[in-house]
């Protein structure tokens, strides 16, 4: 079989090719002064796509190992922390807390919905020993965006430190750190920013390092170590990489960021994503097809998810779509595997008419496996949503 055509997934994106070639540029050497330079620039450029002074950690390794790195940081025995779930992320991440040693609290709501700032609220007001609250504020599997900007004012009222996984919110919503009073984020450069897949950029602010070094067990001369990046890199002049850098990735993030810079800058980037995310929304409702989530308000602009309808499975479709027509779409994730279609409008595939492939590639596949869909209004639905979206952008 070929690659596919079009890439329309839940990530990991569609590279351009301004990242394709920096990923096949040559390897220069971590100990190389344009490296460094090109590294420094990268940390530096990501506080202000992401609105922080916090330090900006670039950790060698897919997002899981960011993600790893600050639940073990920020916990030992007994540590008491309030996870707030609304998808399966959030559910593992409390695993992974409960994993090791953490007194967890768990505030979860449906998966097809948002987390309520005022149950946030109310739950710290009944437990005012919680030191730390852990959320995700784009729920990939799923499709739901959750109010990070509000929590944020909750939590920092009550004084517990926040900290965010916004590996697929980043570059495709509004993450404002600082503002928003995130101690601790973890970003990943693969979904919405449309960078290759192996790297953790992780934004760490000075409350949530003084927790860290205030905790006997968080990692300290290892892989998983964010401490060592702030004595070795952070706090020594970022000059003396601790490790050889994964210097491809790093080519690969660095072009992906340019490239967000020049074509309009981190709010045009959104803005892209928000209409790509709006129109697909318009074209599977005219489809004939139902949301996954209860509320378009908190529908997420990375991805939009989809229930599957009667008499197909999400697996017998997607395969279907990708043999057929070369379009490669998700289905659910975890526990929401066999429950729905993910079609994913991140990075390139949020630009120009590619949700329109996407519509039409999910529902002439139902058509062709007999499901009753109006291709046509679907398709429809898309494009006159994107004209009017670009028509209110040019005037
Ligand atoms: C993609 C993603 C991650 C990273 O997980 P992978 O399964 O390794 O891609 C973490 N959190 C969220 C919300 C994500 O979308």
């Amino acid at each position: 079989m070929n690659a596919p055509e079009f890439t329309l997934t839940a990530g990991p994106t569609m590279a351009s090719d301004r990242v394709r070639a920096a990923l096949g540029s040559p390897v220069l050497f971590d100990y190389d002064p344009v490296f460094l330079e090109r590294f420094n620039d990268l940390e530096r450029k990501l506080g202000v796509l992401l609105h922080t002074e916090k330090d900006v950690v670039l950790m060698q390794g897919e997002a899981v190992l960011g993600l790893e790195a600050v639940a073990r940081g920020l916990t030992t025995r007994g540590t008491k922390w309030l996870n707030l779930v609304s998808g399966v992320y959030a559910s593992w991440f409390g695993d992974d807390l409960r994993a090791l040693g953490a007194e967890v609290v768990t505030y979860e709501v449906p998966f097809d919905e948002a987390l309520d700032p005022e149950q946030v609220r109310r739950l710290l007001a009944e437990h005012p020993d919680v030191e730390r609250v852990s959320l995700v504020h784009s729920e990939t599997p799923s499709g739901i965006e959750n109010p990070l900007r509000e929590i944020g004012e909750v939590v920092h009222a009550h004084g517990a430190l926040l900290v965010a996984d916004v590996v697929s919110a980043f570059g495709g919503c509004e993450v404002r750190v600082d503002d928003w009073h995130v101690d601790l984020c973890v970003a990943g450069p693969q979904k919405c920013l449309a960078g290759p897949p192996g790297m953790s950029l992780v934004v760490v602010g000075p409350r949530a390092w003084a927790a860290m070094e205030a905790n006997p067990d968080a990692p300290r001369g290892s892989f998983l170590s964010l401490l060592d990046w702030k004595t070795r890199w952070v706090d020594s002049d970022r000059t003396a990489f601790l490790f050889t850098p994964s210097v491809s990735d790093v080519n690969g993030v660095a072009a992906a960021v340019d490239e967000l810079i020049d074509s309009g800058g981190i709010d045009a980037a959104i803005a892209r994503h928000e209409l790509a995310g709006r129109a697909t929304r318009a074209g599977v409702k005219a489809l004939g097809l139902e949301l996954w989530a209860k509320d378009e308000r908190y529908a997420a602009n990375c991805v939009t998810a989809v229930r599957c309808p009667e008499g197909v499975t999400t697996a017998q479709v997607l395969a279907h779509v990708r043999e057929h027509y070369g379009v490669m779409l998700s289905k659910g994730y975890g526990v929401l595997a066999t429950r729905l279609f993910r079609l994913g409008h991140m990075g390139p595939a949020a630009r120009s008419l590619y949700p329109l492939v996407a519509v039409t590639a999910l529902g002439q596949g139902l058509a062709d496996l007999g499901v009753e869909v109006d291709v046509g209004a679907g398709a429809a639905a898309v494009a006159a949503t994107i004209s009017a979206g670009r028509a209110a952008v040019v005037s």
